[in-house]
């Protein structure tokens, strides 16, 4: 599935929405990603961070506007595109390894082939101890890992985080974070990700969307020219701390004259 010559592999165009008459949620909104682009979305709460990716991803229909992956228009979840929500919808019932091989029985039948790819995407989110536990015995943290690992099975052109790390703990975000890379570097995984966490959205992408609010627009997009593969230390460099700080500019977490 090679993306078709000169086009994105993800078009928004002009795409609003409104949840009730008087208060528009997001307004027109256009971008563009190319296909391997990691692109993190920031802004302040109700923004439409979150609208926007329901939209992407096929959930919600936008009030005017089009969503195009790789030339065709979306109007249903397209099978191409994978989603990792704020909250889990893991089923109880079933362990971890059952969690993950669930996408798996729906597109065929299931066996050694498809038991070690699933251990395999649960190895690359450090559950490998934790095939067999049910979701009420994981931690918070680890049931979003599992997520992420349901989400990588049908291997997808584009994978959609709407804040999926934002109940973890620092070490374990950054860890995360890592594996993040290394998938986006080895895979060339396309990523749109929400995050409240500028230090996070600079890390990880190749561009910083900044939305603002009332209603959702973009303000800025920030092309993060920092080079890859990227390590923890990048986060020290003078060129990490300006580009955070243009985001912070942006959102207006810093005053223009401030020294
Ligand atoms: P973010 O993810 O950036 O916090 P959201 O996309 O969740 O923002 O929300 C954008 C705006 O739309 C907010 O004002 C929010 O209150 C409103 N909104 C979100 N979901 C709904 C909904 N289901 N019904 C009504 N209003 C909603
Ligand atoms: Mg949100």
């Amino acid at each position: 599935m090679s993306s078709q010559s000169g086009v994105p592999l993800l078009r928004v165009k002009k795409v609003s929405h409104a949840y009730t008459a008087t208060a528009p949620a997001l307004a027109p909104v256009t971008f563009s990603v190319a296909d391997g682009e990691f692109v993190c979305i920031v802004g302040t709460s109700g923004s439409g961070k979150s609208t926007l990716l329901r939209i992407i991803g096929g959930l919600l229909r936008p009030n005017t506007g089009e969503v195009w992956l790789n030339g065709e228009l979306i109007t249903e979840p397209p099978r191409e595109i994978g989603f990792v929500f704020q909250k889990t919808n893991l089923m109880p019932w079933r362990t971890a390894l059952e969690n993950v091989l669930l996408p798996m029985e729906l597109l065929g039948p299931v066996g050694p082939q498809q038991h070690r790819e699933a251990l395999a995407l649960l190895d690359l989110v450090g559950l490998a101890d934790f095939a067999h536990v049910y979701p009420a015995q994981l931690s918070g943290g680890m049931a979003q890992r599992l997520v992420l690992a349901r989400a990588l099975v049908r291997r997808p052109r584009l994978l959609l985080l709407d804040e999926p790390f934002g109940a973890l703990d620092a070490l374990t975000r950054e860890r995360l974070n890592l594996e993040l890379l290394r998938l986006q570097t080895a895979q060339r995984q396309t990523v749109v990700m929400v995050t409240h966490s500028i230090n996070e959205a600079v890390f990880l992408a190749d561009r910083v969307l900044v939305l603002g609010e009332q209603p959702g627009r973009i303000l800025a997009h920030v092309p993060v020219r920092l080079p890859r593969p990227r390590s923890l230390a990048v986060m020290g460099s003078q060129g990490f701390g300006g580009i955070a700080t243009e985001i912070r500019r942006h959102i207006g977490l810093v005053e223009e004259e401030g020294y």
